[in-house]
């Protein structure tokens, strides 16, 4: 049915380590967008089904509302909110995976824990140079999404029969969120077979397009129409489109996790522009988001000027300047990259 991609070894070092392992957590990066609570709740429901007790899914700070509804999105724990209980699972934990991110400092204030914990600990996961903290690593760069490597590792284990609705669904909404309800990293023919098994099992895949697509708040259109129309600065020689954000702006129009997903894809809808950057201010740093299309890489622009990385047409970074000289240092380096 579905070919055998991830190398056999590293599914019976996994399974080995599954079968001596009672209490599990979950884990996945900063900012959970949907592959990476897709992977990590997937991976929930099949470890609760295959009798793993406790399970916990633990993230390092709030994911956005339009992914409330997912099954059991009410039991994952941010770490932001309650540092001591996730720290103490971490510590109590035989097994840890990690699912959708590649180096501890994508998880940010929580790699301590995750780093401490006396846990084995399993990758999967789809980013160019896993680090090598984990003692199975499942990396599968030219994979579209982390879920469908999660629908991979249980198909894999011979446990294709338990993918149930409740997984089915969370792999289905990793799936279309990573690659943008199947419009970019999306012409891999054997994608298209899981998604057919995954809609036979019951996934409704209209029902989730509207939970994640069509439940913006009327703030976070308006800031949308805001962008677009006072901060979107297009540089039509180098066919790069920039928008930024500060904290006042963001204030103004109620901004809350996820308002700025899919943000820096928007100007990717205009004739000639290949590149996109969208520069946010966070807490205590500017997130920085790259989009281009095509053969046009921009995860080593964001790993050389922004201490970031990704994947070749989706990638971020994070600067602890000022916005000014951000997009200082964007201007004058973003010409020579951006052809
Ligand atoms: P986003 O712009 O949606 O936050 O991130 C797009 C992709 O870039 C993510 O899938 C992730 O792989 C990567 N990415 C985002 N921020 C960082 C970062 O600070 N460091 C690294 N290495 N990768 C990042
Ligand atoms: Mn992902």
């Amino acid at each position: 049915m579905i070919s055998e991609t991830i190398d056999k070894h590293l599914i019976s070092a996994a399974c080995k380590l599954l079968r001596s392992a009672q209490s599990v957590a979950i884990v996945t990066h900063m900012s959970p967008d949907g592959d990476a609570m897709g992977s990590a709740l997937a991976m929930y429901h099949y470890l609760k089904l295959i009798g793993k007790d406790p399970v916990a899914v633990l993230v390092p700070n709030a994911f956005p509302d339009f992914l409330a509804w997912m099954p059991a999105a009410d039991q994952v724990v941010i770490y932001e909110d309650r540092q001591v209980e996730c720290s103490t699972i971490l510590s109590a934990a035989d097994l840890v995976f990690c699912v959708d991110f590649n180096e501890l400092k994508r998880i940010g204030k929580m790699a301590d824990a995750v780093a401490q914990s006396p846990a084995k600990k399993i990758m999967i996961d789809h980013h160019l140079n896993p680090a090598d903290f984990p003692d199975v690593i499942i990396s599968h760069p030219e994979s579209p999404s982390a879920s469908e490597l999660v629908f991979r590792f249980i198909c894999q284990s011979g446990n294709f029969s338990l993918v149930n609705p409740p997984v089915a669904q969370c792999i289905y909404t990793g799936m279309m969120t990573d690659t943008g309800n199947f419009s970019f990293n999306s012409n891999h023919p054997e994608m298209y077979n899981i998604l057919s098994e995954l809609v036979r099992i019951g996934v409704d895949k209209d029902a989730i397009y509207n939970q994640v697509f069509n439940t913006f708040s009327a703030d976070r259109m308006r800031l949308m129409g805001y962008c677009l129309y006072r901060k979107m600065k297009i540089y039509p020689k180098n066919h790069t489109a920039l928008i930024w954000l500060d904290r006042r702006e963001l204030y103004r129009f109620n901004f809350r996790a996820g308002d700025a997903e899919g943000l820096v894809n928007l100007p990717l809808s205009i004739k000639d522009v290949y590149y996109s950057v969208f520069i946010r201010e966070d807490k205590d740093k500017l997130k920085i988001s790259f989009r281009s299309q095509g053969d046009r890489p921009v995860n080593e622009y964001a790993a050389t000027f922004f201490n970031g990385g990704g994947h070749k047409n989706a990638a971020g970074g994070e600067s602890y300047n000022t916005m000014e000289q951000t997009l200082q240092c964007f201007e004058s380096t973003f010409e020579e990259w951006f052809k």
